[in-house]
């Protein structure tokens, strides 16, 4: 009986994977080139799971008020307020503007969130500096 039970659950995951599959092709084939002036390394980063040298972007050094915007389509990820030294050598936030992450607009690949972060949230987003692009506040 257990045994007939497991079959059905694993037909059952395997229908589900193959019914979410094309989904899963669809969201990769939406990212797209919107900014033409993106560099390899950028495009490594944003296309292809890429990472950057650590502590080599020009952000981390950033300390003005301003938005953290896609450097693709230009979406506005994170605010400088979320901003804090991770000493991990990846520009840090404690918190992603609402539903911003992995840029919720063209699709990018941007970095990675990890759960320890400052107590505030308690997470980390952790992210590629080049495909930021800061705008500060005037
Ligand atoms: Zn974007």
């Amino acid at each position: 009986m257990s045994n007939r039970r497991n079959l059905l659950k694993i037909i059952g995951v395997s229908c589900l994977s193959w019914i979410l599959y094309p989904y899963k092709f669809v969201l990769s084939e939406t990212k797209k080139i919107i900014n033409q002036n993106l560099t390899s390394k950028q495009k490594e980063i944003m296309f292809n799971e890429g990472t950057e040298r650590p502590f080599t972007s020009e952000l981390l050094q950033e300390k003005r008020k301003g938005f953290y915007h896609c450097a693709n389509c230009g979406n506005k990820l994170f605010s400088s307020e979320a901003k804090f030294d991770s000493g991990t050598g990846w520009p840090s936030f404690s918190e992603a503007l609402p539903g911003a992450y992995h840029c919720a607009k063209c699709g990018v690949h941007h970095g990675h969130v990890f759960d320890d972060g400052p107590s505030s949230t308690g997470k980390r987003f952790c992210n590629n500096g080049l495909c930021l692009l800061f705008i500060p506040e005037t």
